[in-house]
């Protein structure tokens, strides 16, 4: 066993008091990986305490219910502070993370960044959720869990692994997925939940598909400008869905979404097959994984800039790599 699991499973045991943090602009794996150990630890010792504080709403995600309300700083310093699924400490979504102690990284981005008092991290998995099902599963005779925790776990192995289809899935990604359906899981309401479309989304789909450009490497693109935004009457979450419908052209290796934001940031999407695109991401503010990334431009310039590293980035892949599609 990983002896970082061992330090976890004893901090969690001996705190009467554990809060769960998680990164900026929520999604399915860190909402889900926070709630799924809440679920576990209060099903395990009822008389903890345990606490998800997030400002972040997100329609998409609402489903999975509400978060705590504030506490008082004093509750921080007490308590055992978790951060699940997040590379780099500045994107934690609750800064007062700090004020707990210890702290406890669980991730599965590239490892850029160190933080905390005790850290697991394994860049292999698929989903932080997955290293939260294996956490249960080491565990399985102390630690009790409820459907709901299952649930919670389920979806975001499921969200962020593309619906078991990115390369991150293995074996033990199936095991652990079909630990937590074990659990009674109602998935017909869960993939409803998360893959049904109201039909406007659908018109601005097409919008995508008549819109997105292609570069000669084999980029395809989608700038949702503000004023697309609002002609569709999207929010910034439902904006940045675009990405996915870019995810299945043949010969295009690479995809961006850029969302015109609120401060006058550009939000930038990445997602690759084959080619690992992590590293443009990172010379734009950013980071992620090796395929799925996250950054920021401040300007148009950046823009056709990070655009053009993507086109070549991707014709080089091509030159010196054969078998894809
Ligand atoms: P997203 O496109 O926001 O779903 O991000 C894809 C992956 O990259 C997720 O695992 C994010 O946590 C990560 N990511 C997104 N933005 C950033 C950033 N600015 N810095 C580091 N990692 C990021």
């Amino acid at each position: 066993m990983n002896a970082s699991l061992m330090q976890i499973y004893n901090a969690i045991e001996k705190s009467p008091s554990v809060m769960l943090f998680r990164h900026r602009r929520i999604d399915g794996d860190c909402v889900g990986a926070t709630k799924g150990l809440k679920g576990i630890i209060q099903a395990t010792w009822p008389d903890k305490k345990v606490y998800i504080i997030d400002n972040e709403k997100s329609e998409y995600l609402s489903f999975m219910g509400k978060d705590d309300e504030e506490v008082d700083d004093e509750v921080y310093k007490k308590s055992l502070g978790i951060v699940i699924d997040v590379g780099n400490a500045e994107r934690i979504s609750n800064q007062k993370y700090a004020l707990c102690s210890p702290i406890i990284k669980i991730d599965h981005h590239i490892n850029k960044e160190k933080y905390g008092d005790i850290q697991w991290v394994e860049e292999d998995r698929s989903s932080a959720c997955e290293m939260i099902a294996h956490l249960y599963s080491v565990f399985k005779d102390k630690l009790k869990i409820t459907s709901e925790a299952a649930t919670h776990i389920y979806t975001g192995m499921l969200t962020d692994s593309g619906r078991f289809q990115y390369e991150g899935v293995t074996g033990d990604t199936m095991r652990l997925a079909g630990l937590m359906l074990d659990q009674g899981i109602d998935t017909e309401t869960l993939n409803a939940r998360l893959y049904m479309r109201d039909f406007d989304q659908l018109k601005f789909k097409a919008f995508i598909y008549e819109n997105m450009r292609l570069t000669p490497g084999g980029v395809a693109y989608i700038h949702v400008t503000k004023e697309i935004q609002a002609r569709f009457g999207l929010s910034f979450e439902s904006a940045s869905a675009s990405i996915s419908s870019l995810s299945d052209i043949k010969d295009v290796l690479c995809w961006l979404a850029f969302i015109d934001a609120d401060d006058g940031e550009i939000r930038v999407r990445l997602r690759s097959r084959f080619a690992h695109i992590n590293g443009i991401a990172e010379k734009y503010h950013g980071g992620g994984h090796a395929c799925a990334s996250g950054a920021t431009v401040y300007s148009p310039e950046e823009m056709k800039q990070l655009i053009d590293d993507a086109d070549k980035h991707i014709s080089a892949y091509k030159s010196t790599h054969d078998g894809w599609m």
